[in-house]
């Protein structure tokens, strides 16, 4: 692609912004506001507690917040399930021709969403046909989240060496995993045969007799929670990450009662990550989100193929089978700043239909964004302002016409933080990503910074330039100091 994105500074457009609706200001072809669609999935935070409830309500999405209700996910797009409509009352869809590549959402999860994984364009096609009552689109669907604030999830499975070692630490675990697969999980060297491994393993537990699975999981949760209350006279000796790894497990058996995924932390990668922060699910690849708010982006799919930690549909076959069986966490991405602006952070994923940026506007202070010439959607994350001399306030959000005029943002000095604007369109920059696919572990680009997930989220940080790193490093610290408080209260 190679074409330079918008020159972003603090140049005045030639524009007498002075906040108001002038008739300047209206004969400029400006932005046009959003309504999107709210979800109140089950495990969504409740009442105005939901940054989705609040966003909802001024997007008036929704008229009102029922405090005993879940806000889980904001759509904002072309998607059939949760079509945006624009406040002139037309479709987004009609308004821009045709359906946007990808969907762009607000999470707020209180509870962990399933274990999941998003089929690739192959697989997506083959379960449309086969099965169109749980697999409605036939899309490919990766996806990315950057975390709005501190967010835990579980992504990717864990490094052999690790299962292997917490295999033999919980014997209740290893009783849900056949002779064979535990064989082959301390035997294996090679990576094809470490891959082999890690399917074995995990189609054994997912196929575990629920009799058994459940009977285990009663009697690790006993254990676990014995030797947490215990008095340890040297509460050091277990590492930091084998004890959050418990604490996860107990945590989800809470949320889930008898679910045998609540084990799920002892294979998978649990991580924690900052506002900010991003990462990127490929096609194929496990994961869990477990609570915090986000936004997300992915190509325009709704297919997920559960294996639990839910109610819903479980199709443990096809997930089985369709796992790449990658090893190790996923990247976590601090996104890289668009040309020589430190005011927008590009996260760019390495799949063509999204990428998604975040501007900041200090009170003071201006800035003019180029119309990239391409269909593009916006929300106010945090703070007020004006966009094109229209006042706007968190959770509103917008339509940009690619015909339309260049947008000018600005805060005035009053204010008592800055404005935060997260913007999606089709990807730009395919050929610079800022978050990189599973495959690409281990390599060694070196203006990103790479934060292995496992087993210590933090260990191993590099340095170079990253919007969030002085962020990253002071939550870093306190996550290491206060071990019992890994998420503040949602
Ligand atoms: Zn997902």
């Amino acid at each position: 692609m190679g074409v330079e994105n918008g020159q972003n500074g603090h140049a005045a457009h030639g524009n007498q912004d002075d906040g108001s609706d002038t008739a300047a200001v209206n004969t400029r072809k400006s932005v046009i506001g959003l309504i999107p669609v709210a979800k109140d999935y089950a495990w969504g935070i409740r009442g105005m507690d939901s940054r989705v409830a609040r966003y909802a309500l001024e997007s008036k999405a929704i008229d009102e917040v029922d405090p005993d209700c879940p806000y889980a996910e904001l759509w904002i797009g072309t998607h059939p399930k949760g079509p945006s409509k624009l406040k002139t009352g037309e479709y987004l869809r009609d308004a821009i021709g045709e359906d946007l590549p990808f969907l762009f959402k607000v999470l707020s999860a209180g509870k962990a969403l399933s274990i999941q994984a998003h089929p690739d364009k192959e697989n997506a096609k083959r379960l449309n046909i086969e099965d169109p009552v749980n697999y409605g689109d036939a899309n490919h669907k990766p996806e990315m989240a950057i975390a709005l604030t501190p967010f835990e999830a579980m992504c990717g499975f864990r490094r052999l060496e690790e299962i292997s070692y917490l295999i033999k630490k919980h014997p209740e675990f290893a009783a849900c995993i056949s002779e064979e697969a535990k064989l082959a999980v301390f035997l294996a060297q090679e990576p094809l045969a470490q891959r082999d491994a890690l399917q074995k393993l995990f189609s054994s537990f997912m196929t575990c007799d629920p009799e058994v699975s459940s009977h285990q999981l009663n009697l690790l949760l006993i254990r676990l929670q014995a030797e947490q209350s215990q008095l340890h006279p040297h509460p050091h000796d277990e590492p930091a990450w084998e004890r959050k790894c418990a604490r996860a497990v107990l945590r989800l058996a809470q949320q889930f009662h008898g679910d045998p995924g609540a084990m799920a932390p002892l294979f998978l990668n649990y991580l924690l990550i900052a506002p900010g922060e991003s990462f990127f699910m490929a096609a194929n690849e496990p994961h869990a989100y477990v609570a915090g708010e986000i936004i997300e982006c992915m190509a325009c799919s709704d297919n997920v193929v559960r294996a639990g930690l839910t109610p819903k549909f479980k199709d443990v076959d096809n997930l089985v089978n369709m796992l790449t069986y990658s090893m190790g966490g996923p990247s976590i991405d601090a996104g890289a700043y668009m040309a020589e602006s430190t005011d927008v952070i590009r996260y760019t994923p390495p799949c063509p239909e999204f990428e998604v940026m975040v501007l900041t506007i200090e009170p003071g202070h201006k800035l003019t964004y180029k119309n990239p010439k391409i269909p593009a959607v916006l929300i106010i994350l945090e703070g007020s302002g004006h966009l094109d001399g229209k006042l706007c306030r968190p959770g509103r959000s917008y339509y940009w016409p690619p015909d339309a005029d260049d947008l000018e943002f600005f805060v005035e000095q009053c204010r008592r933080g800055p404005m935060k604007v997260a913007m999606a369109h089709k990807n730009r920059h395919l050929d610079r990503p800022t978050a990189v696919n599973r495959d690409d572990f281990g390599g060694t680009s070196s203006h990103r910074i790479s934060v292995p997930a496992s087993p210590m989220p933090f260990l191993g940080m590099g340095g170079g330039r990253s919007p969030s790193s002085n962020y990253q490093k002071r939550f870093a610290r306190d996550f290491e100091e206060n071990d019992n408080a890994a998420i503040p209260e949602l």
